[in-house]
């Protein structure tokens, strides 16, 4: 039971965080009102599906949670990394 807790304290955090960087990048409505899109599957992101946020060329790009996309993002990253090398 402690770890659930200590689980949503870290969820919490992340929601706000989340927030700050949104209403930073005035996206926060967008976000809220469901126009941010994942960009592999093209569904709505929302604060209970997103799986991360990265910066590509200076903007952020949103990920939901579905196993492809998380793949997916994997295997961007990894490119990305080696194209940096
Ligand atoms: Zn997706």
């Amino acid at each position: 039971m402690k770890r659930d807790k200590k689980k949503q304290v870290i969820e919490v955090i992340f929601e706000n965080y989340l927030k700050q960087f949104l209403q930073k990048t005035g996206l926060l409505d967008d976000f809220v009102n469901g126009k941010i899109k994942c960009i592999f599957c093209n569904n709505s992101v929302n604060f209970s599906n997103l799986s991360l946020i990265f910066i590509k060329e200076g903007n952020p790009v949103f990920v939901c949670d579905a196993q492809g996309c998380l793949e997916k993002v994997r295997d961007l990253l990894k490119k990305e990394v080696r194209n940096n090398d």
